[in-house]
């Protein structure tokens, strides 16, 4: 699929230290026949794989990234962005009900998830749902509908095979008078778009105007899916999709090109049958699903948040210049510390055994205690340790609760610390490279 050619891409560079320009190309060349297998649309795959070359080579490595790892995160964010960024909600009207009108073709999964959401509205949002049976082509749909409502306990309104857009009106009215602030429309679909169903559901839009036209299509059928999603917002100006059967091995393509092909976003996410198994779709959650690497990124996001370039290269002319003092010790203390246990963070990376590093944890008491002992020194003493006579060690231990022996552990590790960054003048330290070794 497509996360194992990603993979295979990623896998390649992952040794490499410093990447030559042909060793990205390379990359590329296999990331754009893994989205054109996946069936992601061709336009897209091109513009994203020039998005990213550009964006590769142009940047710098962030501190503490290798070569590959910032591919991978350049990689990702694309991903994210193809998908629109930003977690999209259903549109709630100011006045209730808010009714959402469900689309699509037969078999896209609008019966069942339309059930799916209105379980979702109802636990999550706390929301009284309606659902409502408009699918009055197929004599099965209603039942199947009242089944489904039956079984979260929502209500199901019906009056059985007349006109769809009276049935619609009359639901909303219904949870009007009774209280239902949400209406679920389940509507007919076809085995194919065709005209008289398009121009069915644009009447029905024109007569109840929904705060929310929801698109669901089928993942497995990937091009196609981008296709009908094309047809329906072209003729019903959709406001989202959700994704369906999302567990099945679609292959991704789907998720991948309906926001760039439509402009609207995924909403929600089916992934399986069961009427609990609704997700709210989160871009950058799937690309990393996508990317198949959720560990590798979510490392790399640690050393983003915890990695301050600016600091790096101030604690770089410190070291140099030898005046490493306790307030920078204190600084480094509460990166490691943001950065979670030495455990913790191995575990994240590929190929490492984090049962192995157990006994190297940080401690967190003992980092607790330095940091408050360090935090009740003036200024002038975290700049001039030497100034730590035996009186000021006592008013210390007293405003950091520890003792005056504590301080002397502190001291003499600090010293040893000063002692190795003397003969550390060799400048190998934290450098800002060019992805490629010029
Ligand atoms: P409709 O014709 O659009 O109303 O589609 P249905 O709601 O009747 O669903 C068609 C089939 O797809 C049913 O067997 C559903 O159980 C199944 N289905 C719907 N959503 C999902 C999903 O997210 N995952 C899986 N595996 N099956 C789903
Ligand atoms: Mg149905």
């Amino acid at each position: 699929g497509l996360t194992e050619k990603l993979s295979a891409a990623f896998k390649k560079l992952r040794g490499k230290g410093r990447l030559t320009e042909a060793d990205v190309k390379e990359a590329m060349r296999e990331i754009r026949v893994a989205l054109l297998e996946a069936d992601v649309n061709f336009k897209i795959v091109k513009q994203f794989v020039a998005t990213v070359t550009e964006r590769a080579v142009g940047s710098d490595v962030l501190e503490s990234l290798t070569p590959a790892q910032m591919i991978v995160k350049i990689v990702n964010e694309e991903l994210t962005n193809l998908m629109g960024s930003e977690t999209a909600k259903l549109n709630i009207s100011p006045k209730p009900p808010t009714v959402v009108m469900l689309v699509g073709l037969n078999g896209a999964g609008k019966t069942t998830n339309g059930a799916k959401l209105a379980g979702y509205m109802k636990k999550q949002h706390g929301k009284r749902p309606l659902l409502v049976a408009c699918d009055t082509f197929r004599p099965a749909a209603i039942t199947q509908l009242e089944v489904v409502g039956g079984q979260l306990d929502v209500p199901v309104f019906q009056m059985g095979q007349i006109d769809p857009i009276d049935i619609a009106k009359a639901g909303i009215e219904h949870a009007r008078k009774h209280g239902n602030d949400i209406v679920f429309i389940d509507t007919a679909g076809r085995l194919h778009v065709d005209e008289e169903l398009m121009e069915q559901l644009k009447d029905m839009k024109a007569a109840i105007s929904p705060d929310e036209i929801l698109l669901i299509v089928d993942a497995m059928i990937g091009q196609d899916a981008v296709n009908a999603a094309k047809t329906f917002d072209e003729a019903l100006d959709i406001t989202g999709v959700m994704l369906t059967k999302l567990d099945g091995d679609a292959r991704g393509g789907a998720a991948l090109s309906i926001k760039a092909v439509t402009g609207k976003p995924i909403k929600f996410v089916g992934v399986g049958e069961k009427l609990d198994q609704i997700e709210v779709f989160h871009p950058d959650r799937m690309a990393s699903r996508i990317l198949g690497m959720g560990d590798v990124l979510s490392l790399i996001e640690k050393a983003q948040q915890n990695f301050d370039m600016q600091k790096a290269a101030e604690l770089e002319q410190k070291l140099r210049k030898n005046k490493f003092t306790l307030a920078d010790f204190y600084e480094q203390l509460a990166q490691i510390k943001n950065m979670g246990s030495l455990a913790d963070i191995a575990g994240m990376l590929p190929g490492v055994n984090a049962k192995a590093l157990e006994g190297a944890n940080v401690d967190e008491r003992a980092l607790a205690r330095t940091e408050a002992i360090i935090l009740s020194m003036t200024p002038a003493e975290r700049e001039n340790p030497s100034l730590l006579n035996n009186s000021r060690k006592k008013r210390i231990a007293a405003g950091s609760g520890t003792q005056v022996v504590d301080i002397n552990r502190l001291l003499k590790q600090f010293e040893m610390m000063q002692q190795v960054t003397k003969q550390f003048s060799g400048g190998r330290m934290k450098r800002k490279a060019g992805l490629f070794g010029k």
